[in-house]
């Protein structure tokens, strides 16, 4: 049994680390007291979270609050050498490694494991770790990750889980835009939704923005398009992992033109009042000419 310290305690934080606390200690740290009242092993410091912590897990808003936490809160400084580090923020793929770095320099073992899933696959424990690390480490963290998740992917070395995340959710941010503008172009032209749902849906305009998060009513009686684009995932969090995208493509030099137009798109629609609304909600942006 892991002797286990959770460091951010939010929307996603507070139901996995309950997930964690079936099967293992838990001491659960947030900043925030409403965050901390949301999970019932949450202790009032980092310091208490430390003490005896075999394992420290973080999920965090952002690289530099991660950064915060683990470097410059000397928190590797403060562990027994040879503990287990996950962060399953999701962060830049540049501070991931730097962290990393940190943690090895420490003598601790960490991994990078970003989630997807949400909110509801948070609390159903059915969320998808892509994992950056170490074979070695990539061991070390799949017993915890598969008591908060059911997928649990090794992608590389330390980044790699980071790098993973911000490609597939590139894909998603550009293809969901590709659904939208079909499905708007569609309406113009006096094609019926559901006719262009049944027909691409078996060519080859199939892909997961359509047939399973459609962004028109209708068609797939779950998707938030059925209930006013109430979040899923909301589209400041597209607008983060495509940022994030953008920053890792800019760093590696590779260009992504569609990349950088889906960001340019979110970062309209959330300005224009859309970021908590879910992120296939941009399809009444468009027809608002973004
Ligand atoms: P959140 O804002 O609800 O939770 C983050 C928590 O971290 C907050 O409670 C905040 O008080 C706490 N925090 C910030 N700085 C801290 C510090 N220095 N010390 C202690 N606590 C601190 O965010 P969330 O929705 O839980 O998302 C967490 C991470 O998961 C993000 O990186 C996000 O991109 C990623 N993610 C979220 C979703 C989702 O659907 N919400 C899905 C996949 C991935």
């Amino acid at each position: 049994m892991a002797h286990v310290a959770f460091i951010g305690l939010g929307n996603m934080g507070a139901p996995m680390a309950e997930n964690l606390k079936k099967h293992h200690i838990v001491k659960g740290f947030d900043l925030s007291p409403e965050a901390r009242a949301a999970f019932s092993g949450a202790v009032g410091s980092l310091d208490e979270a430390l003490a005896g912590a075999d394992t420290v897990i973080t999920m965090l808003p952002a690289g530099a609050a991660v950064r915060a936490v683990l470097v410059e809160g000397a928190v590797f400084d403060r562990l027994s050498p040879g503990s287990l580090v996950i962060d399953c923020s999701t962060i830049d793929v540049a501070s991931a490694r730097a962290v990393a770095a940190a943690a090895h320099a420490a003598g601790h073992t960490m991994c990078d494991a970003p989630v997807s899933g949400g909110v509801s696959g948070a609390a159903a424990a059915t969320l998808t770790f892509m994992v950056g690390g170490s074979e070695g480490a990539f061991a070390s963290a799949r017993p915890l990750l598969e008591t908060m998740g059911k997928t649990v992917v090794h992608a590389g070395e330390a980044g790699a889980g980071q790098a993973a995340k911000i490609c597939n959710n590139m894909i998603l941010g550009i293809s969901m835009l590709a659904v939208c503008e079909a499905f708007n172009l569609a309406d113009g032209l006096g094609l019926e939704r559901q006719k262009l749902f049944d027909i691409a849906a078996t060519a080859s305009g199939q892909c997961w923005s359509l047939t399973t998060y459609c962004p028109v009513p209708g068609p797939v009686p779950t998707s938030p398009a059925n209930r006013g684009y109430a979040p899923g995932f909301t589209a400041a969090m597209m607008l983060k992992d495509l940022a994030l995208a953008q920053g890792a493509a800019g760093e590696a030099q590779v260009t992504t033109p569609m990349g950088e137009r889906a960001r340019a798109l979110y970062e309209a629609y959330c300005e224009a009042g859309g970021a908590a609304t879910d992120f296939s909600g941009i399809i009444e942006g468009l027809r608002k000419d973004l």
